[in-house]
């Protein structure tokens, strides 16, 4: 393992700090009041044609073909550049680099055919339009994914689908033209071959946006949250991504990467929250001292510093270990960041707000929202008891009992 930078990584990195530097942070604020009025960011296509123009673009793509559009990077070289565009909610959509379209697209990639990519992938791979992908539904318990009740009946070249989807990112923005959405094609079939994954175009008569929905009072102004409805929706079988009762692979497929980009995201937020507190606190004075020269706020900084370098570490482990072995052996290095970043997001960022008083709890600071968002990852892409359970599931046995075991004392019983 070897977690160095890579010359071309560095090279990479370093234009894109100098872009978000230049071109994308002095535009934050006028970004905050354009979403504020409710309006999209006028000039995010001329960022968009920029970032591309200098080749920050696709970067999250590590299967990026030659003739894709795009710098193709791998896990490990992408995980500082995510950290970079973290620092702002938004900085990912200048790069295209923005969830739930980069897991779409490599879902698109692996199991899309040529007609597919032509239709569905390359015109994400431009920017020329959103997507989003629907497995959650209001009525189960989705976290267990067999539960998924959406029905997809076969009639003739078509699939009729019937069902309801919430908490879908991306299908409440008004350019989100395609789902990828996951139901039931056979219910006779064994648990996980039930399902199969569909494109359904958003234009399709019988798809029905019912409500917009925010979390924690927060909107997702990048990747609107939608509540959707299926009501006798036919889609023609042509549409039907990868084999039919592959919907779980094809969702694992996107459910990898889609993990571990969230990590490398959090992180980069975490240093911009231990920032915010290191200058916060050393501006301001109470009982006669700066803030900052308060053990308990110090204790705070340093154990933001050291969570975090933790979390760093093993997000660049799994990186490494997709980039080496794939996304099937790399399990449980994901379930393993995707519980710890998003805890560590939560404790930075609940320190961040108390380090500054009520500012950290208005629309001011980002940090409510950093710690919605960590709330958020805690059960979102998989709640943590799941991943939990995964972890204590492939935790090996020792082969020695208590009695006989050379690491205890010898003891009669
Ligand atoms: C902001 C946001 C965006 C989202 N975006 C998307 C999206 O784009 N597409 C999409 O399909 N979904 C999306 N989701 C949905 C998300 O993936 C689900 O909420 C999640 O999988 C949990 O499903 P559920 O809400 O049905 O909770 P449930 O399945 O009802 O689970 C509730 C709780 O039960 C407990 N639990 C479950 N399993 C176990 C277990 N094995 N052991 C112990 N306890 C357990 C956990 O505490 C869990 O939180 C999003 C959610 C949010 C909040």
């Amino acid at each position: 393992m070897d977690f160095d930078l890579s010359g071309r990584s560095e090279a990479w990195l370093e234009k894109l700090q100098t872009f978000f530097d230049h071109e994308v942070l002095p535009r934050h604020r006028a970004w905050l009041a354009h979403v504020a009025r409710g309006e999209a960011a006028p000039f995010m296509g001329d960022l968009q044609h920029k970032a591309r123009a200098a080749g920050l673009w696709n970067l999250g793509l590590p299967e990026l073909s030659d003739d894709e559009p795009g710098t193709r990077l791998s896990n490990l070289e992408y995980a500082p550049l995510a950290e970079i565009m973290g620092r702002l909610f938004w900085a990912p959509e200048v790069f295209n680099c923005q969830a739930p379209d980069v897991p779409n697209m490599i879902a698109l990639q692996n199991c899309a055919t040529s007609e597919q990519k032509a239709r569905w992938l390359q015109p994400l791979l431009e920017a020329k339009t959103r997507s989003a992908f629907g497995m959650t539904e209001p009525d189960v318990a989705s976290s267990d994914a067999t539960n998924i009740a959406t029905r997809m009946v076969r009639d003739g070249d078509d699939y009729v689908i019937n069902g309801r989807k919430w908490f879908i990112t991306g299908a409440a923005h008004p350019r989100c033209s395609f789902l990828i959405v996951m139901g039931v094609t056979d219910s006779g079939a064994d648990r996980t071959s039930r399902h199969s994954c569909i494109i359904v175009p958003m234009e399709t008569p019988g798809v029905r946006l019912v409500r917009r929905l925010r979390w924690m009072g927060c909107e997702d102004h990048v990747a609107p949250i939608g509540e959707l409805t299926f009501d006798n929706v036919r889609v023609p079988r042509a549409n039907l991504l990868g084999a039919e009762g592959e919907g779980f692979k094809v969702a694992q497929i996107r459910l990898g990467p889609a993990r571990i980009h969230h990590c490398m995201r959090s992180i980069g937020l975490c240093e911009l929250l231990i920032e915010l507190m290191m200058v916060r606190s050393s501006e301001r004075s109470a009982f006669g001292r700066a803030v900052i020269q308060y053990d308990t706020v110090q204790r705070w900084i340093a154990e933001s510093r050291v969570e975090l370098e933790q979390a760093r570490l093993l997000a660049y482990r799994c990186a490494w270990r997709l980039d080496q072995a794939g996304h099937q052996d790399a399990w449980r290095d994901v379930s393993l960041i995707k519980v710890a970043v998003p805890a560590m997001l939560q404790r930075v960022a609940d320190r961040a707000m108390q380090v500054f008083g009520a500012m950290g709890g208005s629309d001011d600071t980002p940090i409510h929202q950093a710690l919605a968002w960590g709330r958020l990852l805690r059960i979102g892409d998989g709640p943590d008891e799941v991943h939990l359970r995964q972890i204590f599931r492939m935790e090996p046995m020792p082969s020695w009992s208590i009695a006989d075991s050379p690491y205890l004392s010898a003891h009669s019983s």
